[in-house]
């Protein structure tokens, strides 16, 4: 049995490179519809285009390799309102953000909570989590605290059907 206390060699002990870090393994989520509603008028809007994001994830400790999502998520256009939007993703990351909610939040406690410094919760996301953010990104965060995450979900009223659309429907 595994525990806790189990030693295992770290593979990527002396890499300084990012691009000397394993290669990430892609785990696809689709957030593709043919039809939502509208935020702001309710109505049925057709898909415009299809997008997608890659969102870095907590790693996969195992394959000893970091995790990446591709999302792919439709676009809409409501031709009674004139407006654009995007079928939501916010339950995975933010607006914009490059890495998903778990490992903002794993970052955040780590500082917050654990008290580390910054650049030892860097080290710590990449040997534990097999997810590498900079240093600066993780003070970012901090520093933003409870603030960031009420401005982007206050910003993201417009784009999204204010929380009705958080589940997956699969159309096909
Ligand atoms: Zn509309």
């Amino acid at each position: 049995m595994e525990g806790p206390g189990e030693h295992l060699p770290d593979v990527t002990e002396g890499i300084t490179r990012v691009e000397d870090l394993p290669k990430p393994r892609i785990v696809t989520q689709s957030r593709n519809f043919k039809c939502r509603p509208c935020p702001s008028c309710d109505r049925s809007a057709y898909r415009d285009r299809v997008v997608t994001r890659i969102l870095h994830d907590l790693g996969d400790l195992r394959a000893n390799r970091p995790v990446d999502l591709k999302v792919t998520y439709s676009q809409h256009y409501c031709s009674h309102c004139d407006i654009y939007f995007n079928a939501d993703t916010d339950d995975l990351a933010l607006p914009k953000a490059h890495y998903t909610h778990r490992v903002v939040s794993m970052a955040v406690r780590l500082v917050v909570e654990d008290g580390l410094p910054y650049r030892t919760a860097s080290w710590h996301l990449w040997r534990d989590h097999r997810v590498f953010v900079p240093f600066a990104t993780i003070q970012n965060w901090v520093e933003a605290g409870g603030k960031k995450s009420g401005a982007a979900r206050h910003r993201s009223v417009s784009g999204r059907g204010v929380g009705r659309v958080q589940r997956v429907h699969r159309s096909r």
